[in-house]
C-alpha cells in the first residue's frame, strides 16, 4: 500500500480532498454567469442537498463551521456569561464558538467507547455542582446559567446521543451538536445533527466533503431555521429595494462559488463513504491481534463516516505515542496525535471543568492515521 502510494504521489497525507466530479463545470458556471457571491442557485441547491442527505428539515449554508456553531449557540439562547458544556477533547472551533457567542466553555470528560462526551460522568458531575431553578440549570460554584451542551462527534464517531439528550431534558440544557466531522454518520439510523435544537457542519478542506471553506446549520424547527437564515444574512428584512436590518446579524452566507464546489462534492459523498469504510476495514484487519493497540471502531447502533481512522494505545504513554508518530512521519505517513486538550490552552485554562484525568489519558493514547478516501484504492 505504502510503496504504491508513495511512488505515485509522495508522502501520504492525513486527509486530502479529491475533485473527480463536476467541480470544474459548476465553478466555471458561476464565473460564466457572474453569480460568484452570496446569492445564486448553488447555495440553494447545496442546502437542499444537505436536507436530503441528513434528513434535517432546514439547512442554512455559512462561511465556515465555526460561524455555524456560533450562530447555533445564539439560536439556543446562549448569551453573555452563560456556560456551555463542551468536551475538552475537541478541535479549537468548538470552544471558540462558545467564546464568539459571549459564553464561557465549561469542559467535560470524554469516554473511550465513542471518544465523545461521557453522559454518565456528566450526570454525576451535574448532580454535584448544578441545581435546577426557575431560570434554568445553575452552576452553584460560579452562579452562571449552564445554557447548552455542545457534544462533538469525534473523528466521525457519533456520541451517546440518547444518553446526552435525556440528560439535557432532565437538566433543561439546550442540546447543540458539533457535527463538523460527522457528515454521513448516523446514530440509530438517524443522521447526526438531528438530535438537538440545531447543529453545525463544516466543509473545510480536510473534511469528508469540502467547499473550499464552508459550513451549515441544521435544524428541524421552522422558526429556528428562519432565524438562522436571518442572522447569517445580516438580519436584513427581505424587501425588493430597501435596506432594513432589525438586529445585529452576521455576514456569514456561503458564497455561490464555494457552494458550487460543495454541490459537486456532495454528489460524490456516497462513494467517499463507501471507500472510507473499506479503508477503515483494512486498518481494522491490519491491527487485529497487534498487541498494545486497538482500532477505534464505530460505536454500537451507529454508522461512522470514518472521517479520521484512529488507533488507541492500550496504556497512556505519551513517549511511546510520540515515538510511533515520529516513525510513521519519517516513513512518509502523515499520522497525527489528537488536539491539545482545550483546558490546557492559555485562553481556556481558567475555565470551569470537571475532573479530566481520564480524558488526559485518552488524549495520550490517540494516534490518527492517514484517512483519505483515495487510500482505499491502494493495492
Ligand atoms: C472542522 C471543525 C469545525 C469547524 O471548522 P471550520 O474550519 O470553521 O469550518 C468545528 N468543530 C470541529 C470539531 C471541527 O473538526
Amino acid at each position: 500500500m505504502r510503496r504504491a502510494l508513495r511512488r505515485s504521489r509522495g508522502p501520504v497525507a492525513l486527509h486530502e480532498p479529491e475533485f473527480h466530479g463536476r467541480e470544474r463545470d459548476y465553478v466555471a458556471e458561476c464565473i460564466d454567469t457572474g453569480w460568484v457571491s452570496s446569492a445564486g442557485k448553488f447555495v440553494d441547491r447545496f442546502e437542499a442537498m444537505l436536507c436530503e442527505i441528513t434528513g434535517a428539515k432546514y439547512a442554512v449554508a455559512t462561511v465556515n463551521g465555526s460561524a455555524a456553531l456560533q450562530v447555533c449557540l445564539r439560536l439556543a439562547g446562549v448569551g453573555q456569561g452563560d456556560e456551555v458544556l463542551v468536551p475538552s477533547l475537541t478541535f479549537i472551533a468548538t470552544a471558540n464558538a462558545v467564546s464568539y457567542a459571549l459564553g464561557t466553555p465549561h469542559f467535560v470528560a470524554s469516554e473511550e467507547g465513542t471518544l465523545g462526551v461521557d453522559a454518565a460522568k456528566l450526570e454525576a458531575y451535574l448532580k454535584e455542582i448544578a441545581e435546577l431553578r426557575r431560570e434554568g440549570c445553575i452552576n452553584r460554584r460560579t452562579g452562571a446559567t449552564i445554557r447548552a451542551l455542545m457534544p462533538m462527534h469525534t473523528f466521525g464517531h457519533p456520541v451517546d446521543l440518547d444518553g446526552l439528550a435525556a440528560l439535557c431534558a432532565r437538566w433543561r440544557i439546550a442540546l447543540v451538536e458539533d457535527a463538523a466531522e460527522s457528515l454521513g454518520s448516523t446514530y440509530k439510523e438517524r443522521h447526526t445533527g438531528n438530535f438537538g435544537i440545531a447543529a453545525g457542519l463544516s466543509f473545510n478542506g480536510n473534511k469528508i466533503v469540502t467547499s473550499g471553506g464552508g459550513g451549515a446549520i441544521l435544524t428541524n424547527d421552522a422558526k429556528i431555521g428562519a432565524r438562522a437564515k436571518h442572522l447569517t444574512t445580516t438580519a436584513r428584512v427581505p424587501h425588493k429595494w430597501s435596506f432594513l436590518h432589525d438586529e445585529v446579524g452576521y455576514n456569514y452566507r456561503l458564497p455561490n462559488l464555494n457552494a458550487a464546489l460543495g454541490c459537486a462534492q456532495l454528489e460524490q459523498l456516497p462513494g467517499f463513504l463507501l471507500r472510507k469504510r473499506a479503508l477503515a476495514a483494512r486498518y481494522q484487519e491490519a491491527f487485529r491481534g497487534v498487541a498494545g493497540v486497538r482500532f477505534a471502531a464505530e460505536p454500537a447502533h451507529c454508522r461512522s463516516n470514518y472521517w479520521l481512522n484512529t488507533i488507541l494505545l492500550e496504556a497512556p504513554d505519551a513517549a511511546a505515542r510520540d515515538a510511533i508518530l515520529e516513525a510513521l512521519n519519517r516513513e512518509g505517513f502523515g499520522a497525527r496525535p489528537a488536539w491539545t486538550l482545550m483546558h490546557r490552552l492559555p485562553m481556556y485554562q481558567h475555565c470551569p471543568r470537571m475532573d479530566l484525568a481520564f480524558t488526559e489519558d485518552l488524549e495520550r493514547r490517540i494516534v490518527n492515521l492517514p484517512s483519505s478516501a483515495a487510500l482505499a484504492d491502494a493495492p
